[in-house]
């Protein structure tokens, strides 16, 4: 039954950058204003010219301003907005933010804090997922932490092991352990990390898959509690644990195994009521699957289930928030052509990603059919060390997957975003890369063919001036600790 919920007429952006334009857009096409959020250095935004009102919620720390649950709060509420729409990273997996949200009498564009909590926590979520029979990776995710213990149960599953937080994300406090020496060491680093990142020490061990692939499931569940599934994404591509370049469909699945994983991924959601857009993430190995985890949230990558399914995820989630969104997965059952998205960095491909920072100059997206550009920064716009380093998201659409990675190799080499370094030199090296064309990459592509710097030419004097000046930029700017590369810490893996 769809319960009457008062149509939002105002809506806040609790985030930043490409994702906070995204969701302006959305806002425009349905006739809602939005308010965004922003910390005190974020004053120089595409998200800044394009909301409606605009209101500082605290200084650059995120801890002061995008992690800050009372500030984000207040904000909304000053701003006059009815709902609040979180984006990804930052507070959107956070149960307690979407109950303040409800207790301040603001809708928050997500599922209800009962699911955020059944499914965010890795731990109760693999534990839903037992009671579905939906198959997991071999591991322990019991209660006991005492080190010992789990040195024991890590050798018993057989190394490598895997040792993650069971509230973590973004790859923080996890660690692969390759064997019985460095256990100990890894699991206790594990835990500190986990406590520092996330207010929990608790972590669970997984066997590590060596050879597998990261193909996850969008999900949605409308207005009156109907589950479906847009098929499937493989997001491989990855360079730490973190997404570079995704995919839809996932080239490496059968129509039996879609539809069985499609089926796991909308039960464990109709287990937890879920509502609206969430990602359900599985690895695959040797064609059998298993879960990995779900995200409660909207997805970096939604933009390439958008392009092959035909839905907007991003009204549907605020529609649906304001019960006013009914699908059917009979109009979902098939995806047209193929979709591939990249990850603009803003980092030196020739120095192993290292962050670059500065004023942007003239940027430019070659626009075309089947091309699109999400981005937040434009000319004369200053990239930060602050925050995350992804400036732009690249996304092709086209017939098949062979045209798509032509389509996306050509509008590469049109992009032009001068003022800082980018990883595109890196986008292009991995497109051409013979196991990425033929759809075989598996979640240890980049380790085992992109380990070093790539190598395209030898630096002018000029560049490594200049490379010494950001070095110099980057010790001023520190606001993590110390040794620690400026962007990590903020860094969300989504
Ligand atoms: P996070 O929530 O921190 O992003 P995930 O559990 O989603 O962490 O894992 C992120 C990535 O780490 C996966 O896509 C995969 O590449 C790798 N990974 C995680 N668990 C395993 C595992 N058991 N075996 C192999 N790779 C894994």
């Amino acid at each position: 039954m769809r319960t009457e919920q008062k149509k939002i007429q105002r809506l806040a952006i609790a985030n930043r950058g490409e994702v906070a334009v995204r969701i302006i857009k959305a806002c425009q096409e349905l006739g809602i204003e939005t308010v965004l959020l922003h910390s005190e250095v974020d004053v120089q935004s595409r998200a800044y010219r394009m909301a409606t009102k605009t209101i500082c919620i605290g200084g650059a720390s995120t801890a002061e301003s995008y992690l800050n649950i009372r500030a984000n709060i207040h904000g909304a509420l000053a701003g006059g907005a009815q709902a609040i729409h979180p984006g990804f990273g930052f507070l959107s997996e956070n149960a307690d933010f979407a109950e303040a949200c409800v207790q301040a009498g603001l809708i928050f564009v997500g599922p209800s804090p009962e699911s955020i909590r059944a499914l965010g926590d890795k731990v109760n979520c693999k534990e839903l997922a037992k009671v579905l029979g939906i198959p997991l990776v071999p591991g322990y995710e019991g209660e006991n932490q005492e080190v010992v213990f789990l040195v024991a149960q890590a050798e018993k599953i057989g190394f490598p092991v895997i040792v993650k937080a069971a509230a973590g994300g973004g790859g923080r406090g996890m660690k692969l352990i390759n064997s019985l020496e460095e256990a100990k060491e890894l699991i206790e680093s594990a835990q500190r990390e986990s406590q520092a990142a996330f207010g929990s020490s608790k972590v669970f061990l997984e066997k590590y898959l060596d050879r597998a692939k990261h193909i996850e499931f969008q999900i949605f569940a409308d207005s009156i509690g109907q589950v479906i599934h847009l098929m499937d994404r493989e997001c491989s591509v990855q360079r730490r644990h973190q997404k570079i370049i995704e995919e839809a469909l996932s080239p490496s699945l059968t129509h039996a195994i879609r539809s069985r994983m499609a089926e796991c991924a909308v039960n464990i959601a109709k287990k937890a009521n879920y509502k609206g857009a969430g990602t359900v993430e599985f690895l695959f190995q040797d064609n059998e699957f298993y879960l990995l985890e779900v995200n409660t949230r909207l997805q970096v990558e939604h933009p390439v289930t958008e392009e092959v399914m035909g839905i907007d995820l991003v009204k549907a989630q605020i529609l649906t928030a304001q019960n006013d969104f009914v699908l059917t997965q009979d109009r979902y059952r098939t995806a047209h052509g193929h979709s591939i998205e990249c990850r603009v960095y803003a980092e030196n491909s020739y120095l192993g990603g290292m962050p670059s920072t500065g004023v942007l100059g003239t940027v430019s997206f070659p626009e075309g059919p089947g091309r699109r550009f999400e981005y937040g920064f434009e000319k004369n716009d200053t990239i930060t060390a602050h925050y995350d380093p992804m400036i732009a998201k690249v996304i092709v659409w086209d017939e098949t997957r062979e045209k798509a990675i032509k389509k996306m190799q050509q509008v590469l080499s049109e992009t032009v975003i001068f003022g800082v370094h980018t990883n595109i030199p890196y986008l292009q090296a991995i497109l051409s890369h013979p196991e990425f064309i033929l759809g075989k990459m598996t979640t240890r592509f980049i380790e085992t063919y992109f380990k070093d710097p790539i190598k395209v030419r030898e630096l002018s004097s000029m560049e490594l001036k200049m490379i010494e000046q950001i070095k110099k930029e980057m010790t001023h700017l520190k606001p993590t600790g110390a040794n620690e590369n400026p962007w990590s810490s903020y860094w969300r893996g989504l």
